[in-house]
């Protein structure tokens, strides 16, 4: 049996709402803004870069957030759900979120924009056969191609601005070519036999592959598994062993297992040191130079080079970073 008020409430809410549609110009609502929910904070630069004044991104992960253990509270089920586009890295990073995306995509325009990187210039997971390492972001070439996917989306959704996409996906590319062209320059001042990077998880194969240094994580691919003190023992040999004076903290992963690390190394009688801390997840903070994609891998890029006796301008690629930092 149907309730007779109900009903009235519900025909006058439909009555009100196309009222409301009516008075609104035509014109207008074609330019109102595509609302974009992203995952990461690298995926939200992306569609925000890319998409400009016709769209309004939302990143659901702010600093310091861990992708690999994320939950989505029910305030980000809402915006997702609400959304008229929703952009995710994939590649097994968002792991707790797959199965509610899976859903979402019968609905709308769900996109796994880091899926989109050619499978031949992905790095094997180094735990699951058939994965992929998913932190691409760390090198500039391959998250170009990434904002190249994002055009090609958000174009299929409004059409009728594809060449304000393809424009704004042209002025992301050509700068992650001049912060390549930084990398290159800067890291190639670190001494050869310093060219290791020793950091809490292993999130910078791409950028150890694309600049000739060696990755030494203390946990895997994904923060969700725990280091054994096995694994610091064997990196404890490594720094004793080949002199390693700089390992480094990562915003969104816990330092203990670092100090575990330099501890380890001091009681062999080699000194070690934080050589600064890297955005490996995460941006920097909202509305700073760090909280965007470019700043955060300069500052990571900076940082390194600067830690293991490399020659970096003080200020970064573009003299805007943070001096705290
Ligand atoms: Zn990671």
């Amino acid at each position: 049996m149907t309730v007779p008020g109900t009903i009235s409430r519900r025909a006058a809410l439909g009555a009100l709402c196309g009222a409301a549609a009516l008075t609104l110009p035509r014109a207008a609502r074609a330019a109102a803004p595509l609302q974009v929910v992203a995952t990461t904070g690298m995926i939200g630069d992306v569609v925000a870069s890319v998409g400009g004044a016709e769209v309004q991104a939302r990143s659901l992960m702010g600093p310091g957030l861990d992708p690999h253990a994320f939950r989505p509270t029910r305030t980000d089920i809402l915006a997702m759900a609400r959304a008229d586009m929703v952009a995710w890295h994939g590649l097994g990073l968002e792991a707790q979120l797959e199965p509610f995306l899976a859903d979402l995509a019968g609905t709308k325009p769900v996109v796994a924009l880091g899926e989109t990187v050619p499978e031949d210039r992905l790095i094997p997971h180094d735990e699951y056969a058939d994965a992929h390492d998913p932190h691409v972001w760390m090198d500039p070439e391959l998250w170009a191609l990434v904002a190249l996917a994002a055009r090609d989306h958000l174009a299929e959704v409004r059409p009728g601005a594809a060449s304000a996409f393809t424009a704004n996906a042209e002025a992301y590319g050509a700068e992650a070519a001049r912060l390549h062209g930084y990398a290159q320059e800067v890291l190639a001042s670190v001494p050869e036999a310093a060219r290791v990077l020793v950091t809490a998880h292993d999130a910078f194969a791409y950028f150890g592959r694309a600049y000739g240094f060696e990755v030494l994580g203390i946990q895997g691919i994904s923060t969700e598994s725990e280091a054994g003190l096995n694994r610091i023992g064997e990196l404890v040999e490594v720094l004793v062993g080949r002199r390693i004076g700089a390992v480094f903290v990562e915003s969104s992963v816990s330092d203990r297992n670092i100090r575990a690390l330099i501890e380890g190394a001091a009681a062999r009688g080699h000194e070690v040191i934080v050589g600064g801390e890297l955005f490996s997840d995460a941006m920097g903070p909202a509305g700073s130079y760090e909280g965007t994609w470019v700043g955060m891998i300069d500052h990571n890029v900076t940082t390194i080079a600067g830690a293991l006796g490399g020659r970096v301008p003080q200020r970064g690629l573009n003299g805007r970073l943070s001096a705290g930092l």
